[in-house]
């Protein structure tokens, strides 16, 4: 297992093409606006040598033995499942933001079960390649970017309708070695801290859309391969040079859009070529992976929920009756949001190729709950916060010799707690609800492993709506069988 250490030095030496603000970046990983991301990703690192995470951060690898990070281990059974759960709430809980690494994670198990299911049909080595992959990113113990989303252009179009046939990801050559890649991937969690880039179809797809039907791994410097950074809300604040206004002083997460400018991916990196039908298998399974990832968000909620409880006793409010059941209320939706992704991972089930995967139904209700509660426990921080929030003025006024006596004096709470720790913990339910953190908090929770009426449609799927049917017309008389 790599260090955390080891981790940045690792992505010192690659050779990324990333924009942000019009401008390539000549050093990614101390840009002051990214470094907080690579800080959260390399605390997966640093959290697997601690002994006493050791059980939830560390497998055994089915492979070879070994001891691997968790986010490289391929699920080998319900227990599994949940130590990954436990992981994504303490990863969580350590970083209040999105640590990224997740997305790698659920693409590979994803993988080890669709190539074993291409090759049963069509006779493919996917699988054996798959592997071997497998072992490379263990061994080295690296991360990597699950990349899924196209695009998409017109919505009520298919890949091969669009105006511009790029607007999904596709092969538009064959060579003897390899094949030729142009698209892109859209809202990339962690691509630019990731060593390596794994490539999945976004939709299931019809014959048609054979060109479409690609899975891939290349290293995230791969010739062609560029990156453009979002921007998040407030994230210039990171570039200031104080510590206060970010609020999360060291942690964050980042998204970016991808570019496949006609990149060339060896036969041996292939995992899936032209099979379309079974695009939605991938499609499902990572997205079943990732819903039950989630448990993230019960993580974050933990920082918010504690934050809430701190700012309330700053403000001499935490006894009033309704600061305390707006606290209960919020932690009633945040273990409501961990009891999904728990109960999803308990109900799991092995798959022929030995990976365990989670139940579908729960972890789409697991993550349709993800779609809603961070923005009422967001809320209620909020109330419980008040409108200083967001009135704040700059760290660099407090600090200013002028002023700063002003600041200090009107902006303090009760007496025995210093003005700057509750201008502290105001920022940090800023940064969670409003800035860089709600990315990941509320949007993401939104739109990421699929918005909210994909899960309702799997929902709708996955119900048996004429067993219950059956059981209600039993019950009063109009069917009649035992
Ligand atoms: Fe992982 Fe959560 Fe970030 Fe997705 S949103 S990559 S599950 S931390
Ligand atoms: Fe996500």
């Amino acid at each position: 297992m790599k260090t955390a250490k080891e981790y940045e030095q690792s992505l010192r030496e690659l050779n990324l093409e990333v924009y942000m603000f019009g401008e390539r970046l000549d050093n990614v990983v101390d840009n002051p606006i990214i470094r907080p991301s690579m800080n959260a990703v390399a605390k997966t690192y640093e959290m697997a040598w601690k002994p006493e995470y050791e059980d939830i951060m560390t497998a055994t690898s089915h492979l070879t033995g070994k001891k691997i990070n968790r986010f490289t281990h391929i699920h080998q059974s319900t227990e599994d499942l949940l130590k990954k759960t436990k992981m994504g709430r303490l990863m969580g809980s350590h970083t209040g933001c999105c640590f990224q690494r997740c997305v790698g994670t659920d693409s590979l198990n994803a993988l080890s079960m669709t190539t074993l299911a291409i090759d049963n049909v069509h006779g493919t080595l996917y699988n054996k390649r798959f592997i071997e992959y497998l072992k490379f990113i263990q061994e080295e113990d690296l991360t990597c970017d699950g990349a899924m989303t196209d695009p998409k252009g017109d919505r009520s179009l298919p890949p091969h309708k669009q105006a511009d046939p790029d607007l999904y990801l596709r092969v538009i050559e064959e060579k003897t070695d390899g094949i030729i890649v142009r698209g892109a991937k859209a809202h990339q969690t962690g691509a630019v801290n990731s060593h390596e880039i794994i490539v999945m179809p976004t939709i299931a797809l019809k014959a048609e859309d054979r060109d479409y039907a690609v899975s891939f791994a290349l290293p995230s410097d791969a010739e062609g391969i560029r990156y453009i950074m979002g921007r998040q809300s407030c994230d210039l604040r990171k570039a200031e040079g104080g510590n206060l206004d970010q609020g999360n002083l060291f942690f964050g997460g980042h998204e970016a859009l991808v570019i496949f400018d006609d990149v060339f991916v060896p036969w041996e990196r292939i995992f899936m070529y032209k099979e379309y039908e079974f695009a939605g298998h991938l499609v499902e399974r990572f997205a079943s992976y990732h819903r039950q990832s989630y448990a993230c968000k019960a993580g974050v909620g933990d920082v918010l929920i504690g934050a809430a409880q701190t700012i309330a006793e700053y403000n001499g409010a935490e006894k009033a009756s309704h600061i305390k059941d707006k606290i209960i209320e919020m932690n009633h939706l945040n273990e409501t949001l961990y009891c999904g992704s728990i109960a999803c991972a308990a109900e799991g089930h092995e798959e022929p190729s030995g990976t365990y995967l989670v139940n579908t139904l729960l972890a789409n209700v697991c993550k349709q709950n993800v779609t809603r509660f961070p923005y009422e426990i967001s809320r209620l921080a909020q109330d419980i916060a008040g409108g200083l929030m967001v009135t704040l003025p700059s760290e660099k006024d407090f600090r200013s010799p002028e002023i700063g006596k002003w600041m200090e004096k009107y902006f303090k709470g009760k007496a025995d707690i210093p003005t700057e720790d509750r201008l502290r913990i105001l920022r940090l339910i800023e940064n969670i609800t409003l800035g860089t953190a709600a990315v990941g908090y509320l949007t993401e929770s939104m739109h990421g492993a699929g918005s909210p009426q994909a899960q309702r449609i799997m929902i709708s799927r996955l119900v048996n709506l004429n067993e219950k049917k059956k059981l209600a017309q039993k019950l009063c008389g109009i069917h009649k069988e035992d």
